[in-house]
Protein backbone atom coordinates (compact mmCIF):
# COMPACT_ATOMS: atom_id res chain seq x y z
CA UNK A 1 0.00 0.00 0.00
CA UNK A 2 1.28 3.71 -0.67
CA UNK A 3 1.36 6.08 2.04
CA UNK A 4 -1.85 7.66 0.69
CA UNK A 5 -4.01 4.31 0.82
CA UNK A 6 -2.98 3.61 4.56
CA UNK A 7 -4.30 7.37 5.06
CA UNK A 8 -7.21 6.66 3.86
CA UNK A 9 -7.56 3.25 4.78
CA UNK A 10 -6.59 4.28 8.47
CA UNK A 11 -9.10 7.25 8.44
CA UNK A 12 -11.81 4.77 7.35
CA UNK A 13 -11.12 2.43 10.49
CA UNK A 14 -11.30 4.92 12.66
CA UNK A 15 -14.75 5.81 11.34
CA UNK A 16 -15.63 2.63 11.80
CA UNK A 17 -14.98 2.48 14.98
CA UNK A 18 -16.30 6.13 15.63
CA UNK A 19 -19.87 5.00 14.20
CA UNK A 20 -19.89 1.79 15.82
CA UNK A 21 -19.85 3.53 19.47
CA UNK A 22 -22.49 5.79 17.82
CA UNK A 23 -19.95 8.59 18.08
CA UNK A 24 -19.37 9.54 14.18
CA UNK A 25 -20.40 13.04 13.73
CA UNK A 26 -21.52 14.61 10.54
CA UNK A 27 -22.11 18.15 9.07
CA UNK A 28 -25.82 19.44 8.20
CA UNK A 29 -25.81 22.57 6.31
CA UNK A 30 -27.88 25.18 8.10
CA UNK A 31 -28.92 28.63 6.62
CA UNK A 32 -29.89 31.06 9.75
CA UNK A 33 -32.22 33.62 9.13
CA UNK A 34 -33.54 36.50 11.59
CA UNK A 35 -36.09 35.51 14.40
CA UNK A 36 -34.76 32.16 15.14
CA UNK A 37 -35.18 30.46 11.86
CA UNK A 38 -33.41 28.73 9.44
CA UNK A 39 -33.21 26.41 7.04
CA UNK A 40 -32.12 22.61 7.65
CA UNK A 41 -31.00 20.93 4.55
CA UNK A 42 -33.17 23.35 2.85
CA UNK A 43 -36.36 22.33 5.38
CA UNK A 44 -37.58 25.44 7.15
CA UNK A 45 -37.13 25.15 11.21
CA UNK A 46 -37.56 27.43 13.87
CA UNK A 47 -34.21 26.62 16.06
CA UNK A 48 -33.46 26.29 19.71
CA UNK A 49 -30.00 25.24 19.72
CA UNK A 50 -27.71 28.74 18.18
CA UNK A 51 -25.79 30.58 20.86
CA UNK A 52 -26.95 33.38 19.21
CA UNK A 53 -28.32 34.78 22.32
CA UNK A 54 -29.61 37.97 21.59
CA UNK A 55 -30.26 37.17 18.27
CA UNK A 56 -27.69 39.84 16.83
CA UNK A 57 -25.88 37.82 14.17
CA UNK A 58 -28.96 38.50 11.93
CA UNK A 59 -29.88 42.69 13.58
CA UNK A 60 -29.78 44.81 10.16
CA UNK A 61 -27.18 47.51 12.37
CA UNK A 62 -24.75 44.69 12.96
CA UNK A 63 -24.78 43.38 9.48
CA UNK A 64 -24.58 46.92 8.20
CA UNK A 65 -21.36 47.85 10.54
CA UNK A 66 -19.89 44.75 9.41
CA UNK A 67 -20.59 45.57 5.59
CA UNK A 68 -19.37 48.98 5.86
CA UNK A 69 -15.73 48.43 7.50
CA UNK A 70 -15.65 44.97 4.99
CA UNK A 71 -15.50 47.74 2.04
CA UNK A 72 -13.81 50.59 3.60
CA UNK A 73 -11.21 48.18 5.10
CA UNK A 74 -10.76 45.42 2.84
CA UNK A 75 -11.22 41.72 3.60
CA UNK A 76 -9.09 40.63 5.73
CA UNK A 77 -6.15 42.04 8.28
CA UNK A 78 -3.26 41.12 6.71
CA UNK A 79 -0.55 40.14 8.97
CA UNK A 80 -0.63 39.20 12.64
CA UNK A 81 -1.75 41.88 15.59
CA UNK A 82 2.03 42.24 16.18
CA UNK A 83 3.35 42.46 12.41
CA UNK A 84 0.42 44.99 10.68
CA UNK A 85 -2.78 43.60 11.19
CA UNK A 86 -3.59 45.70 14.42
CA UNK A 87 -6.12 47.66 12.54
CA UNK A 88 -7.45 50.43 15.20
CA UNK A 89 -11.02 48.89 15.47
CA UNK A 90 -8.59 45.99 17.65
CA UNK A 91 -8.35 48.92 20.63
CA UNK A 92 -11.47 49.97 19.77
CA UNK A 93 -13.11 47.05 21.04
CA UNK A 94 -10.59 46.23 23.24
CA UNK A 95 -11.57 49.66 25.15
CA UNK A 96 -15.10 48.45 24.82
CA UNK A 97 -14.95 45.18 26.62
CA UNK A 98 -12.34 46.11 29.05
CA UNK A 99 -15.45 49.00 30.23
CA UNK A 100 -18.22 46.09 29.93
CA UNK A 101 -16.36 44.55 32.17
CA UNK A 102 -14.77 46.57 34.45
CA UNK A 103 -11.04 45.75 34.26
CA UNK A 104 -7.74 47.96 33.24
CA UNK A 105 -7.48 46.28 30.09
CA UNK A 106 -8.84 43.66 27.11
CA UNK A 107 -6.94 41.60 24.59
CA UNK A 108 -9.04 40.35 21.63
CA UNK A 109 -8.31 36.54 20.06
CA UNK A 110 -9.18 35.19 17.27
CA UNK A 111 -11.80 33.06 18.91
CA UNK A 112 -12.66 31.81 22.28
CA UNK A 113 -10.79 28.44 21.93
CA UNK A 114 -7.98 30.22 20.99
CA UNK A 115 -8.00 32.56 24.09
CA UNK A 116 -7.94 29.58 26.30
CA UNK A 117 -5.58 27.92 24.49
CA UNK A 118 -2.97 31.14 24.82
CA UNK A 119 -3.75 32.41 27.84
CA UNK A 120 -3.38 29.11 30.60
CA UNK A 121 0.07 28.33 29.69
CA UNK A 122 0.77 31.84 29.44
CA UNK A 123 -0.06 31.66 33.16
CA UNK A 124 0.98 28.68 34.34
CA UNK A 125 3.73 25.73 33.89
CA UNK A 126 5.15 22.30 35.01
CA UNK A 127 5.51 22.80 38.64
CA UNK A 128 2.28 24.29 38.93
CA UNK A 129 -1.29 23.40 39.75
CA UNK A 130 -4.62 24.04 37.40
CA UNK A 131 -7.65 23.43 39.88
CA UNK A 132 -10.72 23.15 37.55
CA UNK A 133 -14.27 22.30 37.39
CA UNK A 134 -14.70 19.39 35.94
CA UNK A 135 -17.77 20.53 33.33
CA UNK A 136 -15.19 23.31 31.94
CA UNK A 137 -15.48 23.39 28.28
CA UNK A 138 -12.49 21.30 25.85
CA UNK A 139 -10.95 24.54 25.70
CA UNK A 140 -9.92 25.31 29.19
CA UNK A 141 -8.62 21.58 29.25
CA UNK A 142 -6.94 21.80 25.94
CA UNK A 143 -5.04 25.19 27.15
CA UNK A 144 -4.79 22.90 30.53
CA UNK A 145 -2.79 20.47 29.17
CA UNK A 146 -0.80 22.40 26.74
CA UNK A 147 0.29 24.49 30.08
CA UNK A 148 2.06 21.20 31.61
CA UNK A 149 0.77 21.91 35.20
CA UNK A 150 -0.98 19.18 37.24
CA UNK A 151 -4.41 19.17 36.78
CA UNK A 152 -6.71 18.70 39.28
CA UNK A 153 -10.83 18.53 38.61
CA UNK A 154 -13.36 19.37 41.33
CA UNK A 155 -16.42 18.03 41.13
CA UNK A 156 -18.97 20.33 39.25
CA UNK A 157 -20.12 23.41 40.93
CA UNK A 158 -18.62 21.81 44.23
CA UNK A 159 -16.89 24.63 46.20
CA UNK A 160 -15.99 21.95 49.31
CA UNK A 161 -14.18 19.73 46.80
CA UNK A 162 -12.48 22.47 45.20
CA UNK A 163 -10.89 23.56 48.37
CA UNK A 164 -10.02 20.22 49.09
CA UNK A 165 -7.47 19.83 45.83
CA UNK A 166 -6.61 23.59 46.27
CA UNK A 167 -5.14 23.09 49.47
CA UNK A 168 -3.28 19.51 47.85
CA UNK A 169 -1.92 21.48 44.77
CA UNK A 170 1.46 23.06 44.60
CA UNK A 171 3.72 25.96 42.82
CA UNK A 172 1.19 28.38 41.51
CA UNK A 173 -2.28 27.33 41.45
CA UNK A 174 -4.73 28.38 38.41
CA UNK A 175 -8.80 27.94 39.58
CA UNK A 176 -10.46 27.29 35.97
CA UNK A 177 -14.65 27.48 35.73
CA UNK A 178 -17.72 28.93 33.48
CA UNK A 179 -19.42 31.58 34.82
CA UNK A 180 -22.34 29.58 32.76
CA UNK A 181 -21.95 26.04 32.31
CA UNK A 182 -22.57 25.42 28.15
CA UNK A 183 -24.20 22.59 28.62
CA UNK A 184 -26.11 22.57 31.99
CA UNK A 185 -26.87 26.55 31.73
CA UNK A 186 -26.24 26.60 35.50
CA UNK A 187 -24.22 29.16 37.04
CA UNK A 188 -20.54 28.74 38.90
CA UNK A 189 -20.51 29.85 42.44
CA UNK A 190 -17.81 32.57 41.98
CA UNK A 191 -17.51 34.71 45.21
CA UNK A 192 -17.28 31.59 47.06
CA UNK A 193 -14.35 30.06 44.36
CA UNK A 194 -13.07 33.76 44.43
CA UNK A 195 -12.80 33.73 48.12
CA UNK A 196 -11.06 30.21 48.48
CA UNK A 197 -8.60 31.24 45.05
CA UNK A 198 -7.76 34.48 47.57
CA UNK A 199 -6.95 32.40 50.67
CA UNK A 200 -4.91 29.87 48.89
CA UNK A 201 -2.79 32.81 46.74
CA UNK A 202 -4.46 30.95 43.95
CA UNK A 203 -5.53 33.13 40.53
CA UNK A 204 -9.09 32.92 39.14
CA UNK A 205 -9.94 32.38 35.89
CA UNK A 206 -13.66 32.53 34.19
CA UNK A 207 -14.48 31.56 30.88
CA UNK A 208 -17.49 33.69 30.18
CA UNK A 209 -18.63 32.47 26.95
CA UNK A 210 -22.22 32.10 27.94
CA UNK A 211 -22.22 34.82 30.39
CA UNK A 212 -21.65 37.97 28.51
CA UNK A 213 -25.35 39.93 27.36
CA UNK A 214 -27.38 37.35 29.47
CA UNK A 215 -26.02 37.66 33.22
CA UNK A 216 -25.46 40.69 35.19
CA UNK A 217 -22.99 39.07 37.36
CA UNK A 218 -20.31 41.05 39.20
CA UNK A 219 -16.91 38.78 38.34
CA UNK A 220 -14.61 38.65 40.82
CA UNK A 221 -12.03 36.83 38.81
CA UNK A 222 -8.89 38.24 38.09
CA UNK A 223 -8.91 36.94 34.47
CA UNK A 224 -11.93 37.04 32.64
CA UNK A 225 -12.00 35.04 29.35
CA UNK A 226 -14.79 34.83 26.95
CA UNK A 227 -16.23 34.71 23.12
CA UNK A 228 -17.54 37.56 20.92
CA UNK A 229 -19.37 34.58 18.68
CA UNK A 230 -22.68 33.83 21.28
CA UNK A 231 -24.87 36.46 22.44
CA UNK A 232 -22.41 39.30 20.98
CA UNK A 233 -23.34 37.04 17.45
CA UNK A 234 -20.17 37.55 15.65
CA UNK A 235 -16.58 36.04 16.04
CA UNK A 236 -13.71 35.91 18.05
CA UNK A 237 -12.50 35.89 21.83
CA UNK A 238 -10.78 38.00 24.62
CA UNK A 239 -9.48 38.12 27.77
CA UNK A 240 -9.78 41.30 30.34
CA UNK A 241 -7.83 42.19 33.13
CA UNK A 242 -5.22 44.22 34.94
CA UNK A 243 -3.05 46.09 32.00
CA UNK A 244 -0.17 44.13 33.11
CA UNK A 245 -1.76 40.69 32.58
CA UNK A 246 -2.86 42.08 28.83
CA UNK A 247 0.50 43.15 27.87
CA UNK A 248 2.07 39.77 29.42
CA UNK A 249 -0.17 37.56 27.23
CA UNK A 250 0.48 40.17 24.13
CA UNK A 251 3.77 38.63 24.48
CA UNK A 252 3.26 35.22 25.59
CA UNK A 253 0.23 33.82 24.26
CA UNK A 254 0.89 31.88 21.68
CA UNK A 255 -2.11 31.56 19.85
CA UNK A 256 -2.29 35.67 20.03
CA UNK A 257 1.39 36.13 18.47
CA UNK A 258 1.19 33.45 15.81
CA UNK A 259 -1.87 33.81 14.53
CA UNK A 260 -3.83 36.52 12.03
CA UNK A 261 -5.64 39.70 13.57
CA UNK A 262 -9.83 39.31 13.06
CA UNK A 263 -10.59 41.17 9.52
CA UNK A 264 -12.02 44.69 10.52
CA UNK A 265 -15.43 43.58 9.91
CA UNK A 266 -15.57 40.92 11.94
CA UNK A 267 -13.93 43.85 15.21
CA UNK A 268 -16.92 46.15 13.45
CA UNK A 269 -19.77 43.90 13.70
CA UNK A 270 -18.24 43.05 17.75
CA UNK A 271 -18.45 46.83 18.46
CA UNK A 272 -21.91 47.61 17.15
CA UNK A 273 -23.11 44.63 18.83
CA UNK A 274 -21.80 45.72 22.49
CA UNK A 275 -23.27 49.20 21.49
CA UNK A 276 -27.18 47.51 21.27
CA UNK A 277 -25.97 44.66 24.40
CA UNK A 278 -25.79 48.46 26.31
CA UNK A 279 -28.12 50.18 24.58
CA UNK A 280 -30.94 47.33 24.33
CA UNK A 281 -31.79 45.42 27.92
CA UNK A 282 -34.89 44.51 26.59
CA UNK A 283 -32.94 41.90 24.48
CA UNK A 284 -31.51 40.38 27.29
CA UNK A 285 -34.93 39.95 29.28
CA UNK A 286 -36.94 38.66 26.41
CA UNK A 287 -34.14 35.64 25.81
CA UNK A 288 -34.50 34.84 29.50
CA UNK A 289 -38.52 35.56 29.43
CA UNK A 290 -38.62 32.85 26.71
CA UNK A 291 -36.36 30.15 28.93
CA UNK A 292 -39.01 30.90 31.94
CA UNK A 293 -41.75 30.21 29.96
CA UNK A 294 -40.74 27.11 28.21
CA UNK A 295 -39.56 25.77 31.82
CA UNK A 296 -42.83 26.66 33.41
CA UNK A 297 -44.72 25.02 30.51
CA UNK A 298 -42.43 21.91 31.31
CA UNK A 299 -42.49 21.93 34.48
CA UNK A 300 -39.11 22.53 34.85
CA UNK A 301 -36.46 24.66 37.93
CA UNK A 302 -36.40 28.65 36.99
CA UNK A 303 -33.46 28.46 34.41
CA UNK A 304 -30.75 30.02 36.21
CA UNK A 305 -29.47 31.42 32.00
CA UNK A 306 -30.71 30.93 28.94
CA UNK A 307 -29.55 27.14 28.17
CA UNK A 308 -32.34 24.58 29.26
CA UNK A 309 -30.82 20.94 29.29
CA UNK A 310 -33.47 18.28 28.79
CA UNK A 311 -31.45 15.20 29.98
CA UNK A 312 -32.51 12.27 28.28
CA UNK A 313 -29.78 9.91 29.62
CA UNK A 314 -29.46 7.17 26.48
CA UNK A 315 -27.32 8.49 23.16
CA UNK A 316 -29.88 6.45 20.73
CA UNK A 317 -33.20 8.51 22.93
CA UNK A 318 -31.84 11.70 22.73
CA UNK A 319 -30.99 11.09 18.94
CA UNK A 320 -35.01 10.12 18.58
CA UNK A 321 -36.26 13.41 20.41
CA UNK A 322 -34.41 15.28 18.36
CA UNK A 323 -35.45 13.65 15.17
CA UNK A 324 -38.87 13.88 16.14
CA UNK A 325 -38.59 17.22 16.74
CA UNK A 326 -36.98 18.04 13.28
CA UNK A 327 -39.99 16.21 11.82
CA UNK A 328 -42.29 19.11 13.47
CA UNK A 329 -40.05 21.40 12.34
CA UNK A 330 -37.83 22.88 15.43
CA UNK A 331 -34.51 22.23 15.28
CA UNK A 332 -32.81 21.32 18.20
CA UNK A 333 -29.75 18.91 18.26
CA UNK A 334 -28.87 16.19 21.07
CA UNK A 335 -25.85 16.52 22.36
CA UNK A 336 -23.87 13.23 22.85
CA UNK A 337 -21.13 12.01 25.11
CA UNK A 338 -17.59 13.28 24.69
CA UNK A 339 -19.37 16.72 25.07
CA UNK A 340 -21.33 15.92 27.98
CA UNK A 341 -20.61 12.78 30.51
CA UNK A 342 -21.51 9.47 29.49
CA UNK A 343 -25.47 8.46 30.08
CA UNK A 344 -26.17 12.40 29.46
CA UNK A 345 -27.08 12.78 26.32
CA UNK A 346 -29.14 15.79 25.91
CA UNK A 347 -31.53 18.07 24.19
CA UNK A 348 -29.64 21.55 25.15
CA UNK A 349 -32.45 23.87 24.47
CA UNK A 350 -31.53 28.10 24.31
CA UNK A 351 -33.76 30.63 23.79
CA UNK A 352 -33.04 34.06 22.31
CA UNK A 353 -34.09 37.78 21.87
CA UNK A 354 -36.02 37.11 18.27
CA UNK A 355 -37.77 34.13 19.24
CA UNK A 356 -41.78 34.41 19.11
CA UNK A 357 -43.90 33.82 22.44
CA UNK A 358 -45.87 31.52 20.29
CA UNK A 359 -42.10 29.56 18.49
CA UNK A 360 -41.44 28.65 22.20
CA UNK A 361 -45.35 27.92 23.40
CA UNK A 362 -45.19 25.47 20.02
CA UNK A 363 -42.27 23.73 21.17
CA UNK A 364 -42.96 23.07 24.57
CA UNK A 365 -45.90 21.55 23.19
CA UNK A 366 -44.36 19.31 20.27
CA UNK A 367 -41.82 17.87 23.11
CA UNK A 368 -44.47 16.82 25.60
CA UNK A 369 -46.49 15.30 22.99
CA UNK A 370 -43.53 13.60 21.65
CA UNK A 371 -41.82 12.81 25.14
CA UNK A 372 -45.85 11.10 25.93
CA UNK A 373 -45.56 9.01 23.07
CA UNK A 374 -42.20 7.50 24.41
CA UNK A 375 -43.85 6.61 27.92
CA UNK A 376 -46.98 5.47 26.13
CA UNK A 377 -44.79 3.05 24.01
CA UNK A 378 -42.47 1.69 26.67
CA UNK A 379 -45.34 1.62 29.04
C1 LIG B 1 -18.00 28.28 22.67
C2 LIG B 1 -17.14 28.26 23.84
C3 LIG B 1 -15.78 28.57 23.75
C4 LIG B 1 -15.10 28.81 22.43
O1 LIG B 1 -15.41 30.05 21.92
P1 LIG B 1 -15.25 30.28 20.35
O2 LIG B 1 -15.16 31.76 20.23
O3 LIG B 1 -16.46 29.70 19.71
O4 LIG B 1 -14.00 29.60 19.94
C5 LIG B 1 -15.05 28.62 24.90
N1 LIG B 1 -15.60 28.33 26.09
C6 LIG B 1 -16.89 28.01 26.21
C7 LIG B 1 -17.45 27.71 27.56
C8 LIG B 1 -17.70 27.95 25.09
O5 LIG B 1 -18.97 27.59 25.21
Amino acid sequence: MTSFERLKAYAQRKLAQLEASGQRRSLVETARQPSGRAARNGQPVISFCDNDYLSLSQDERVKQASADAALRYGAGSGGSRLITGNHPLNSALEARLARVKQTEAALVFGSGFLANLGTIPALVGKGDTIVMDELAHACMHGGARLSGATIRLFRHNDVFDAARQMNEATGQVLVLTETVFSMDGDVAPLSELAALAEAAGAWLMTDDAHGLGILKQDNPAQIQMGTLSKAVGGYGGYVCGPAALIDLLTTRARSFVYTTGLPPAVLAAAIAALDIIEAEPERTRNASRHARLFCELMMLPVPESVIVPIIVGPEAEAMRVSAALLERGFLVTAIRPPTVPAGTARLRVTFAAGHKEEDVRALAGALKDIMEQACAVTS
